[in-house]
């Protein structure tokens, strides 16, 4: 059995904040909504404002030139020319340059839970390809040899891995794509906009009744219902992302491995959350610059690994400005303080909620 939500997570209640939104503030103000199917995922820009016809094709277009440059499973992209170079110096130009050194900086901050070199090992199990198998320990152990940031080298425009190391930037490359949609709202003054990168959320501006846009944080144990919420963040100019092992798995024998893998073991990460949204608020970028969306990817990847109280730790750091909420496999929902007024808890949930300090 195999199964894949991502477009789910965080898509159901933004639909219905859009359809219920009430009185306009401005009658004239034109809304566009586009759907892309990109990066593997499908992909809504709701855009408002006199342009919102213009940004919401320049976003559709820009998701297809990322994508482009960008997955692995396009044999033309950068990063797959990387990937078939053999270790060679390849020109991937700067904009890639920029997003592996950011993956980097991640990997380090977070003591290796996040890291883009384990194509090969997903390819293992299958998650690449739709192929899904437990692959035997010697060929992980063997696999997992060549891995790890310190074999990749970043340049100004050119990047080389070392011989069998493979990237696959999943992990991020949705987040930096919101990072390129925000660039872009902001290119064409919109005024408010709801994008969804399945489960990557920029919530631009307020509703058009003046609201902050609600997104729903699927419970992760009801991954299939459409209204199964353990919380409701209420968000302006704001990024939230969510990864949860509910998001694609699959079963043998009776045991489920889903596609997050803990870089140290080249096994589906055995965490104690069953999800992690990251929140972080919009900021002004400069073409080609990484920002909030990247940071924000990356972290509900890596912090899903860290597990809740590493993943606390983190946060208490302050190394980067992020709010989170961790679902636990035990059933509470943790929550930073800087979204205690933003987050509109669900009673029927049957979740114990908490909040850190
Ligand atoms: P999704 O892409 O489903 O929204 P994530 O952002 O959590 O979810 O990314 C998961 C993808 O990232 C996997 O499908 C795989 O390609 C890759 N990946 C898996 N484990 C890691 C990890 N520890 N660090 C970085 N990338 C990973
Ligand atoms: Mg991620």
């Amino acid at each position: 059995m195999m199964r894949r939500f991502a477009a789910l997570a965080l898509a159901g209640l933004m639909t219905v904040g859009l359809t219920a939104c009430g009185p306009r503030l401005d009658p004239d103000e034109a809304q566009e909504s586009v759907r892309v199917y990109a990066m593997d995922t499908e992909m809504v820009f709701s855009v408002y404002g006199q342009q919102s016809v213009k940004v919401a094709l320049a976003a559709e277009a820009e998701m297809y030139r990322l994508e482009n440059l960008l997955s692995r499973t396009r044999e033309d992209s950068a990063i797959s020319k990387l990937n078939a170079a053999g270790g060679a110096e390849t020109p991937v130009g700067a904009e890639v340059c920029a997003l592996l050194l950011a993956a980097e900086t991640y990997s380090w901050a977070t003591g290796g839970a996040f890291d883009v070199t384990l194509a090969a090992v997903s390819s293992a199990w299958g998650f690449t390809e739709d192929a899904y198998r437990v692959p035997p320990q010697v060929e992980l152990e063997a696999l997992l040899t060549r891995t790890g940031m310190d074999k990749v080298q970043i340049a100004a425009d050119t990047a080389a891995l070392a011989e069998g190391t493979q990237i696959d930037l999943g992990a991020i490359a949705k987040g930096y794509a919101a990072d390129r949609a925000a660039a872009l709202l902001r290119e064409y003054d919109a005024p408010r906009a709801m994008v969804n990168l399945g489960g990557n959320v920029l919530a631009w501006g307020n509703r058009p009744d003046g609201e902050a846009w609600r997104v729903g944080i699927q419970d992760p144990a009801q991954p299939m219902a459409a209204d199964a919420y353990v919380g409701i963040l209420n968000l302006t100019d704001a990024y939230a992302v969510t990864s949860g092992g509910y998001q694609r798995y699959f079963e043998e024998a009776g045991t489920t491995y889903h596609h997050i893998i803990d870089p140290a073991t080249g096994h589906p990460a055995a965490s104690d959350l069953t999800s992690v949204t990251i929140v972080a608020a919009a900021e002004t970028l400069a073409a080609g610059e990484t920002g909030p969306g990247t940071l924000c990817d990356a972290l509900s990847t890596a912090l899903f690994v860290l597990g809740e109280d590493r993943a606390v730790e983190f946060w208490r750091s302050g190394a980067y400005p992020f709010d989170m909420v961790l679902v636990t496999a035990e059933g509470r929902v943790v929550t930073t303080p800087g979204l205690v007024d933003r987050l509109t808890t669900v009673a029927e949930s049957g979740y114990v909620y908490e909040t850190v300090s």
